[in-house]
């Protein structure tokens, strides 16, 4: 005898099978795959899934929680060092502690915008970066650390194994990206094109910020690309923050001459007076200062 016809849904199912599913889902410690295992047969019943997708989709959301819990744990023990409270402004004139101490209201994450730390080793962008990324992870956002080196060769990986759309969904679920070490070391063969890749699919949908020791007008230099390099500028220029650090000096900051020239508009963001940054007006020239942010 067949099972009942009414109790066979489209997906193949019966409630017994079901219930089954759930119950070693239970065994398994697999807490976000059993919460989403009903709406995702729903999915399958209503022709918006095919059954392998849905597999993909618990699979990948049961590994999102675990990474993030291990992030979780990561950053934990970084923040007993990486705080901003642990961070000496006093050593640091060139930077604007009320505009770092404002990033900790965590805005700029729900605004999606781009936050540059641009400035010579050793002074803190890191520390910065991870400090910021640890006042998210307080406020229950999911946070991804890594070097530009480390995340291009998790795509380059991925597209080597076919992977490579999971991946950059797998970042994208991050509410905040840290990119950290856009360095002098060049990046691999084709590297750029696929972090190009990443930074599209995370455009205005999640924030990210980025530390450098290099000034825009290099990343041509370092994506080998100047085409690919534009099209990052563009991206993640359009809703940024930059903070230009020096060499901790007393001199007082000079404005717009602090970021070397870059030949397109991705120039314009350059005063440590604009925060904001659109792309429709342009930031106060030389010498002005934004009244609301000076
Ligand atoms: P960068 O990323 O700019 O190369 P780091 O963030 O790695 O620099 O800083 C180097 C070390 O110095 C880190 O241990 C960091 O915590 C510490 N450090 C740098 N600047 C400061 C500062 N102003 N206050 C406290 N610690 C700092
Ligand atoms: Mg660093």
């Amino acid at each position: 005898m067949s099972a009942p016809v009414a109790a066979l849904k489209p997906t193949g199912a019966t409630p017994a099978v079901i219930d089954r599913v759930k119950r070693n889902l239970v065994g398994l410690k697999m807490p976000r795959a059993l919460e989403i295992v009903d709406v995702t047969l729903r999915g399958i019943e209503r022709g918006e899934t095919t059954a392998v997708e849905a597999l993909d989709i618990l699979l990948a959301e049961e590994l999102t929680l675990r990474e993030n819990r291990r992030i979780r744990i990561q950053m934990a023990r970084l923040s007993a060092i990486k705080t901003l409270a642990s961070f000496d402004f006093s050593f640091q004139p060139s930077l604007d502690k009320n505009r770092i101490m404002a990033l900790a209201d965590l805005q700029f994450i729900d605004r999606a915008e781009a936050v540059h730390l641009i400035g010579p080793p050793g002074m803190g962008k890191t520390h910065l970066s991870l400090a910021l990324g640890v006042e998210a992870v307080k406020a229950g956002r999911s946070v991804y650390f890594g070097s530009l080196a480390d995340m291009v060769g998790a795509l380059a990986r991925a597209e080597r194994e076919g992977a490579l759309r999971q991946k950059i969904r797998y970042f994208c679920r991050f509410s905040l990206l840290i990119v950290d070490e856009i360095a002098y070391l060049p990046v691999i063969l084709g590297g750029g094109n696929l972090f190009v890749q990443l930074v599209n699919a995370r455009y205005e949908k999640g924030a990210v910020i980025l530390t450098s020791n290099r000034g825009f007008a290099e990343w041509g230099e370092i994506f080998a690309d100047s085409v690919v390099a534009a099209a990052l500028l563009d991206r993640l220029l359009h809703h940024a923050v930059v903070f230009q650090i020096e060499r901790s000096s007393y001199r007082l900051r000079e404005h717009a001459d602090l970021v070397p020239e870059t030949p397109d508009k991705a120039q314009h963001p350059t005063s440590p007076h604009t925060p904001t940054l659109r792309r429709r007006g342009r930031p106060p020239k030389n010498g002005d200062v934004d009244p609301a942010h000076g």
